[in-house]
């Protein structure tokens, strides 16, 4: 199964940090969970080599309380091309679980959105969970970029 892909990740686009900010805090008291999927920094009007996180995927069927949450590995698509996680964290502290740093080998970027989930409540750290820089970036969303994938492309990924 090939989740992920490496590529240089400039930074995420604006609109998509404050969708993952208000997703957390609607998903509060449990945790939010869901993989981050970037594009081509080119295709975004950037005249700079690497890709820009543009849309948050979450797993149909990801169970969450207010310490964990449980993505169903049977639900995620054979390629997502995801390039990391983001994940809140309703006790507000914005430093990975040893589970946490169990699960960041895969991928470059992991966000932590603690409560109360506001522009300063975040933090993004590496493969090995040390933390790490991430620019966000006013770029253009494609349309739709959050809606777009449904349990009806899910079922098409895995027949
Ligand atoms: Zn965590």
């Amino acid at each position: 199964m090939r989740l992920f892909r490496s590529s240089e990740i400039l930074g995420i686009a604006r609109d998509t940090m404050e969708f993952a900010l208000e997703a957390s805090e609607e998903t509060h008291p449990n945790e939010y969970m869901g993989f981050l999927r970037a594009e081509d920094a080119r295709k975004l009007g950037l005249d700079r080599k690497g890709q820009v996180i543009t849309d948050v995927l979450v797993i149909p069927g990801t169970k969450s309380d207010p310490t964990s949450a449980t993505v169903q590995t049977n639900m995620v698509p054979n390629d997502i091309k995801a390039v990391g996680s983001v994940h809140s964290h309703p006790n507000g502290v914005l430093r990975p679980s040893d589970a946490d740093l169990a699960t960041f080998h895969k991928g470059d970027v992991h966000i932590i959105i603690g409560a109360p989930y506001g522009w300063s409540d975040w933090q993004v750290f590496d493969s090995s969970g040390e933390p790490r820089s991430l620019d966000v970036l006013d770029v253009p969303l494609p349309e739709e970029q959050f809606f777009d994938f449904t349990q009806a492309d899910i079922d098409e990924e895995l027949s």
